[in-house]
């Protein structure tokens, strides 16, 4: 689970107040984190052992997708 206040928090302190596409306020916060898997070069298939953890935020007036790396952001170790 997403501690959403304290995504806001870390847009805030960013300068991150609008949609980067539309400049719409209305930026959503994924409840859940998201993973973003690496392929693996062998098989050409998902290694689900690498990868990077996500937040997601969905503009609220053009659907616009933002991923931000979590660990990044303190939100995982
Ligand atoms: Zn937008």
């Amino acid at each position: 689970m997403v501690n959403a206040q304290a995504v806001r928090t870390w847009l805030q302190q960013k300068g991150i107040d609008r949609c980067g596409a539309c400049g719409s306020e209305d930026l959503q916060v994924s409840r859940d984190l998201y993973a973003l898997v690496t392929i693996d070069r062998t098989t050409g298939g998902p290694d689900h052992r690498r990868g990077t953890r996500a937040v997601r935020l969905r503009c609220g007036n053009c659907a616009h997708l933002v991923l931000l790396h979590a660990r990044q952001m303190g939100l995982e170790e």
